[in-house]
């Protein structure tokens, strides 16, 4: 697939201080998504994804985050470079993000209207839309977009009104009525039982192709990144450790993380339970030196601990940072 990137992260490093020590959390993260494209970053719980998309939404606080090495290259522009200004005119027009609780992301001593109408005035010149009779309109088409009944009626309501899936559907239409060119999806409808989120993700792969915005879907959940993505970074421990077409990956994978991952997955089908992977995602303020995975890996070599394995291409757009996939050299 070729076209412009909207967002590329560039080696970017992440560390935090903290009261046990620095916690060297992304490392050498390289990533990208291009204008409408559907990506999904997927990985155990605690291995960096939100960091990472917090980082390019701007909202890591620094201190005590640092970046030491990298670039966030949102529509082209360095958001690590950016005034704090600059950043906020991006939200909503170039990115918006959806938080995985529809709940706790939304106020709940305002209106469903109030909270949208703020939204829509944030993001767009407010002499453009003076009335409160426009903005409204606005608000009642966008709820109407994401199918939510009776809108004139929720833009009354309190998030506390409303179900959970109606919240979800909520901040979707939050989240697109500005029209962004990038959403960033974090595990969005994992606070909701699967029926209602099957739905949400069906709806919301709906609207983002209708309206060619691309979207970057953060999650655990393999099964969603199929269903939603064209193509998938593998991350764990804070490092990409696979990249490639969802299919290509997911029907032959070449990382034994993602091998992994995949095992861990249960079978309608039945027979053995998920296998699952032994141990746990390593402690950042003492990461594992080399390959983070090798202190779990069922063909660590003694080279997997002593230099982080390069990403290697196997293909245009197939990649994957093992040494059983690279050739080591004898320096
Ligand atoms: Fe396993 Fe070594 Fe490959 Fe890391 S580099 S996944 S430890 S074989």
């Amino acid at each position: 697939m070729s076209g412009k990137a909207i967002l590329t992260l560039r080696d970017l490093d992440v560390r935090f201080r903290a009261y046990e020590g620095l916690s060297y959390v992304l490392d050498g993260v390289n990533l990208h998504v291009l204008e409408g494209e559907r990506v999904g970053l997927v990985g155990e719980t605690g291995c960096g994804k939100t960091v990472a998309m917090k980082a390019t939404m701007g909202i890591l606080r620094s201190p005590p985050a640092q970046f030491p090495r990298g670039e966030i290259l949102l529509n082209g522009r360095d958001v690590l470079r950016m005034k704090p200004s600059e950043i906020l005119d991006m939200k909503g027009k170039v990115v918006s993000m959806i938080f995985q609780d529809p709940l706790t992301s939304l106020n709940p001593v305002f209106t469903i209207g109030q909270q949208i109408i703020d939204v829509i005035r944030f993001g767009r010149k407010r002499r453009v839309f003076s009335g409160r009779k426009q903005l409204r309109a606005i608000a009642t088409e966008a709820l109407t977009t994401v199918r939510l009944p009776d809108p004139e009626r929720i833009l009354k309501l309190y998030p506390l009104e409303l179900s959970g899936g109606m919240r979800q559907r909520v901040l979707i239409a939050m989240a697109l009525v500005n029209c962004p060119r990038l959403l960033i999806a974090d595990e969005p409808g994992t606070a909701l039982d699967v029926t209602i989120q099957a739905q949400i993700l069906k709806l919301l792969k709906g609207l983002v192709d209708s309206a060619g915005i691309a979207v970057l879907l953060i999650t655990h959940d393999l099964g969603v990144v199929r269903e939603i993505a064209e193509r998938v970074y593998i991350m764990y421990a804070g490092q990409i450790s696979e990249s490639g077409q969802v299919e290509d990956v997911f029907d032959d994978p070449m990382h034994p993380y993602t091998t992994g991952l995949l095992a861990s997955v249960p079978r309608l089908t039945g027979g053995l339970l998920a296998e699952g992977i032994p141990g746990s995602v390593p402690d950042y303020t003492e990461a594992p030196p080399g390959c983070r995975f090798h202190p779990r890996c069922p063909h660590v070599m003694e080279i997997c601990s002593q230099r982080k394995p390069a990403m290697t291409a196997l293909s245009a757009i197939r990649n994957v940072a093992c040494y059983l996939h690279e050739e080591v050299s004898d320096e």
